[in-house]
This record gives structure tokens, C-alpha cells and sequence, in this order.
């Protein structure tokens, strides 16, 4: 059976389609700028050359289209006919409390992830339209959604619950939900691997390190805790986001910068984390540049990355009572050197000991521990279209 991967964001759709006979690649895609002058289409069909196709679309459902079409282009496309489909896996952002696992989308589960509209406003209406989108265009297929939030519906209430009067838990369902759950899942699992280990004895770290950026401590194949809450502005410090701070802070600059709701939500979302810190870019590598050039504001940046994940490592074996490995994914996590470097330095103390030598690697397998760390480091480029992938198929090869 091929499985079609779709991830759509607000004005994107990113897709994969996959032969689960070997779970091997048959092409990826990325159609940008939908429903905005300059739309592209870049396709990648495995073993041809790339497309690019230009043309304007003003919603997702012609976005679509235009990737069934490149799908089965004699020339370029990846299959015969979209009859080779058998079925689809959209990711999902937010699926609130209703959802610890993927499920095949019905009626219920559409009305569940438009209940979700109001706490995660800027994924879960896209992640919406590329539902109906690809349900409008292929009617006869199971489609699947597989939520970010899932894996993280395993933590206990003394992970989720904020000490706020109960009623807001009541009433707005306002608790940690954590996000990254494929990512966190995926690479838990090759860990468990890499271990030698069942997954369901392992107490695992996973650092998932990109432009957003999340840990989580998994303990007994179920996440103890994860750094992202209600929303994924609280934790790490990420590339725009500010990460863990005072609340206090966001009334005090409401009033001295006489920004309304909107405009602090966007402030403390867009403007802050590396971006606002360092004054020189949201992206790892700008800022690592410019810190060895001498940019003092750039070296500060870099100091409170790192000091706050290894705050959340300390806080996580705390947690776990104990690490078999930390597992650093994503982004910065695959390709950062340095960075995790600084990350795991002088924490011996922990069981943690970084062999520079291994670390001198990106975007690859491997364990880039000292033979005498007691805590294996592992480097697991994440796959998150893999587990949407699987989970989808697992969920509708007998229908
Ligand atoms: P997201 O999916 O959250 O947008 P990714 O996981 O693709 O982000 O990570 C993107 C980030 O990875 C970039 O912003 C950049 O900071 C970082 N990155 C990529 N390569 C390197 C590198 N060699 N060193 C440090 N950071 C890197």
C-alpha cells in the first residue's frame, strides 16, 4: 500500500508519499505560498530530477490538485494513478485531550479538531482546510490524523496541571499539553534500540532542537514531563520564541510598550527568543558566527541557550530518577556540534561525558558518548513523516 503524508500549514503544504511494502521514499514535496501571489510547487520525486512548477492558487484544495497532478505526471510523478493511494496521514498540531493515539478522521474527530481552533488558532485551521482539501479530492480513501500532542497525553496531572485556580482547567482546558510528540516518539524509540533495551524499561531525554525547540523525559515508554505547556512559547529558548519566563514580565511590557493582547502574544512568539536576544538572527548559524566574531550580544544568546537546557536536563533526571541516554534531534540537535558540546560539557557529575571526537558529526546515527559516560548521547535525525507514515497505514491496511 502507498501512503500519502500531508502537513499543511497556513499558507503550505509539505507532503511525502511512501511505499509501505519497504516504508521506502517515493517522492516529497513542499507547495509554498498558497493563497499568495508566487505560489511554488518544488517536487522531488526519488531517483528524477526535482520540478518546480509556478503557478498562483487561492486556496488549498487547488493546492492540492496541483500536487495529485505532479503525483501522477508520466514524466515526474511517483505513481500511476491516485488508485495506488490507499490511504492519507495529515499532521495534526493540536488535538487537545481527546487524542492519545492517531486516529482514523470522522465527522467526531473533524468537530474535535475545530474545538481545538481556540487553543492552537494558527495550526489547527490549516491542519483543517488540508483535511477537507484532500478529502474533497479523494473521497474514497481513509484518511488519518496524527496529532502532535498525543504521545504527551501519557504525562500525570503533577506534569500538566499549572497552579492556577482549577476552574481554568475546567473550563478552558487550560494544561500542559507539550508538542514535537512524533519527533519525541520517534527518536525515543531508536534509542531504545540503539540501547539494546525494551522501550518500556528505558528512561529516556530527548532533545528536540530546531527553530522550536522541546525536551521531554520519557520514562517506561510514557512521558514524565515535556517543556512546552499550553502553547509552544514556554520552555527553551528557541529561535523567536522567549522560552520560560516571568509572567509577570508580559503585563509590565504590555503597559510600558502599550501593546494589546495580539500584539504581545506576537512579541514574546516572534520577536523574542535568539532572534531578539542576540539582535542577529533566529537561525543557530548566524549566531554562532557572529558570537566567533567577537558580537558580545551573540555570545550572551548562545550562554542562555545553554544554560537553559541543561537547567531542563538537570530538572529531567531529577524527574526520571535517572538517564540511559539523552537524545538530541532536529535542526540544531542533528547538525549543531558546538552546540551540543556546550550543552554537555562539565556535566559528569550527572553521568553525562561528550567524546568531541565521535561529536565531530551531523545528520547522522551515533553515539557520541565517552566509552565511560554512564549516560549514552545520542545524535537521531528525527522522521516524523515516517511515524505519520506507519501509523497511518497500521491504522487502515485491513479496511
Ligand atoms: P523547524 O522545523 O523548527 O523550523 P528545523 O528542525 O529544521 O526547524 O531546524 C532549523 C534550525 O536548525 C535552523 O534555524 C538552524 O538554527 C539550525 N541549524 C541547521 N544547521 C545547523 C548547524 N550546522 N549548526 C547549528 N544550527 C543549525
Amino acid at each position: 500500500m502507498k501512503i500519502l503524508v500531508v502537513n499543511c500549514g497556513s499558507s503550505s503544504i509539505k507532503y511525502q508519499v511512501r511505499d509501505m511494502t519497504d516504508e521506502s521514499l517515493l517522492a516529497v514535496g513542499l507547495l509554498d505560498r498558497v493563497g499568495i501571489p508566487g505560489t511554488t510547487l518544488k517536487h522531488e520525486p526519488v531517483g528524477k530530477d526535482e520540478v518546480l512548477i509556478k503557478k498562483d492558487l487561492p486556496n488549498h484544495t487547488e493546492g492540492m490538485k496541483l500536487v495529485l497532478e505532479a503525483l501522477v505526471n508520466p514524466e515526474y510523478g511517483c505513481i500511476e494513478s491516485m488508485d495506488d493511494i490507499g490511504a492519507v496521514g495529515h499532521r495534526v498540531v493540536h488535538g487537545g485531550e481527546h487524542f492519545a493515539e492517531s486516529t482514523v478522521i470522522d465527522e467526531r474527530v473533524k468537530e474535535v479538531i475545530r474545538e481545538c481552533f481556540d487553543i492552537a488558532p494558527l495550526h489547527n485551521p490549516p491542519n483543517l482546510m488540508g483535511i477537507e482539501a484532500c478529502q474533497e479530492l479523494m473521497p474514497n480513501v481513509p484518511h488519518v490524523a496524527v496529532f502532535d500532542t498525543a504521545f504527551h497525553q501519557t504525562m500525570p496531572p503533577e506534569s500538566y496541571m499549572y497552579a492556577l485556580p482549577y476552574e481554568v482547567y475546567d473550563k478552558y482546558r487550560v494544561r500542559r499539553y507539550g508538542f514535537h510528540g512524533t519527533s519525541h516518539f520517534y527518536v525515543s524509540h531508536r534509542a531504545a534500540d540503539m540501547l539494546g533495551k525494551p522501550y518500556e524499561e528505558c528512561k529516556i531525554i530527548t532533545l528536540h532542537l530546531g527553530n522550536g525547540a522541546s525536551m521531554a523525559a520519557i520514562k517506561d515508554g510514557k512521558v514524565v514531563d515535556t517543556s512546552m505547556g499550553f502553547t509552544p512559547l514556554e520552555g527553551l529558548v528557541m529561535g523567536t520564541r522567549s522560552g520560560d519566563i516571568d509572567p509577570a514580565i508580559v503585563f509590565f511590557l504590555m503597559e510600558k510598550m502599550g501593546m494589546n493582547a495580539q500584539e504581545a502574544n506576537n512579541f514574546f512568539n516572534k520577536k523574542s527568543g535568539m532572534l531578539g536576544l542576540s539582535g542577529v538572527s533566529n537561525d543557530l548559524r548566524d549566531v554562532l558566527e557572529a558570537a566567533a566574531s567577537g558580537n558580545e550580544r551573540a555570545q550572551i544568546a548562545l550562554k542562555v541557550y545553554y544554560n537553559k537546557v541543561r537547567g531542563y536536563i538537570g530538572n529531567y533526571i531529577a524527574k526520571l530518577n535517572g538517564c540511559d541516554c539523552l537524545v538530541f534531534t532536529a535542526g540544531v540537535g542533528e547538525n549543531g556540534i558546538d552546540i551540543r558540546e556546550n550543552i554537555c560539557k562539565d556535566l559528569d557529575y550527572l553521568g553525562i561525558k561528550i567524546d568531541s571526537e565521535k561529536n565531530n558529526v551531523r545528520g547522522k546515527e551515533v553515539d557520541v558518548a565517552t566509552e565511560d559516560s554512564k549516560v549514552r548521547i545520542f545524535v537521531i535525525p528525527t522522521n516524523e513523516e515516517l511515524v505519520i507514515a506507519c501509523d497511518t497505514y497500521d491504522l487502515t491496511k485491513s479496511s
